[in-house]
């Protein structure tokens, strides 16, 4: 089987290779986490203008305006990843919404919001689920009524991740209470610095307040801030999960950490032992089952094809194998595994440790390991639909 791309890819490849090689002294390390990272700006810069990060968006909107081509895509991930620097932030703006508004949103919104987004200039956190509503996202209730030119906005969001720091909001509210559950939802755009806006931390088993808790109350939102049409929510926020669920288990990043974890049961000599070989290998063989799913996606994603249930396979795959690649890690340093953030003597400020914390919170977010498994029975392997319980009132 030929996987080489072809000669015009390979000198594009060079080019690629070009530019790591002039700006390595500028590159952030790939270990480096980008998803928020306000400090991080100046190398997102760079990557943008280059066309290395957000290479597709139009340059009407600040981005590079290259022609679509998943190939040269590939080419950069593979060689920046080879070359161990970060090719780029993937947070919630960058990695959702901007493809949401690129395909839903109105021209004022795709100027307004779009450039500073990529740039890192503009963070946003996701609103979506609610105490009462998580697997079953569409029974949400935060809500809003159209006063004038504004919405006002009440309700209650909850594990809204990166929300402390965010500029603004992308979610999904209630305005049409008298539609269907699904049909009765609107997507909004909402500024964090609004009145009536709280946001309450809440720390998670890391140490760290990755999440919090947001109020709204009568938080009052241009109506120039709802995208598509009122009621189009549901449909608009299932295009942000779809992206959501490619972010959450990209084989790339995958790829990157398995390099990581063999470094690190190299240099505690853990490849000397047969158990530590025998758990390398196979979580080798399920990296690489994981790369030509993506690439199987390339083709589906070249020909047309729906990305839906494949998408969901890497998000169900993907972050139960970062979890365990880092826990093959931990395991590999022995006693060393068991320092954490902070201590002294955690190799690499315990980046691991956290890890392993963080991406078992990643098999729940962006929808739980089980409800992926009900999606893809049912889209993908054609299964009968899960029954719904009907509660009959007395
Ligand atoms: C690290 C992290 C980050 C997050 N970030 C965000 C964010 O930025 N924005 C946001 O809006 N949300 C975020 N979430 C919330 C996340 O989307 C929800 O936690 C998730 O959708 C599950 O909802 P829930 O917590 O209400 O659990 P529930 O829906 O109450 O589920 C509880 C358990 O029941 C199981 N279950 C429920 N229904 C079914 C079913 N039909 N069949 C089989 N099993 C079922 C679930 O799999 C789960 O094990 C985040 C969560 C985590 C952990």
């Amino acid at each position: 089987m030929d996987l080489s791309y072809g000669p015009e890819y390979e000198e594009f490849r060079k080019e690629v290779r070009a530019f790591i090689e002039t700006h390595k002294d500028a590159a952030l390390p790939a270990t480096v986490r980008l998803d928020v990272g306000r400090g991080f700006r100046k190398w997102q810069q760079t990557l943008v203008e280059n066309g290395y990060a957000c290479r597709t968006v139009p340059a009407e909107y600040g981005g590079f305006g290259a022609e679509p081509d998943t190939l040269k895509t590939i080419i950069i991930d593979e060689e920046f990843r080879a070359a161990r620097i970060s090719s780029g932030m993937t947070n919630q703006g960058i990695s959702m919404l901007v493809p949401t508004l690129l395909q839903y949103g109105t021209e004022e919104q795709k100027q307004r919001y779009v450039g500073p987004t990529i740039r890192g200039q503009m963070i946003w956190c996701q609103g979506y689920s609610e105490p009462g509503s998580g697997s079953d996202l569409a029974s949400l209730t935060t809500s809003a009524v159209l006063d004038g030119d504004e919405f006002v906005v009440n309700g209650h969001k909850i594990w809204t991740s990166t929300a402390s720091e965010a500029d603004m909001m992308f979610g999904l509210i209630r305005t049409e209470p008298d539609a269907s559950k699904h049909k009765g939802i609107s997507y909004l755009l909402i500024d964090m610095k609004s009145p009536g806006i709280e946001i309450q931390p809440l720390v998670m088993m890391t140490g760290q307040a990755g999440f919090s808790e947001v109020f709204l109350d009568d938080v009052r939102v241009p109506k120039e801030n709802l995208v598509a049409e009122r009621g189009q929510g549901w449909e608009v926020g299932k295009a942000t999960l779809l992206h959501e669920r490619n972010m959450l288990g990209a084989a790339d990043q995958t790829d990157t950490m398995l390099r990581g974890c063999f470094d690190v049961l190299e240099e505690y000599d853990a490849t000397d032992n047969a158990i530590f070989r025998d758990r390398a290998m196979k979580i080798a063989a399920r990296t690489l089952a994981m790369k030509y799913h993506s690439l199987r996606m390339l083709t589906d994603r070249l020909k047309g094809r729906s990305l839906s249930a494949p998408a969901l396979i890497t998000k169900l795959n993907g972050c139960q194998l970062n979890h365990d690649i880092g826990k093959l890690a931990i395991d590999g340093m022995r006693e060393a595994g068991l320092f954490r953030r902070g201590c002294e003597r955690a190799r690499d400020d315990g980046f691991w440790q956290s890890g392993y914390m963080f991406q078992l919170g990643l098999i729940i977010g962006g929808g739980t390991a089980q409800i992926q498994k009900n999606i893809i029975s049912e889209i993908g392997l054609g299964m009968p639909r899960e029954p719904k319980t009907v509660v009959k009132a007395k």
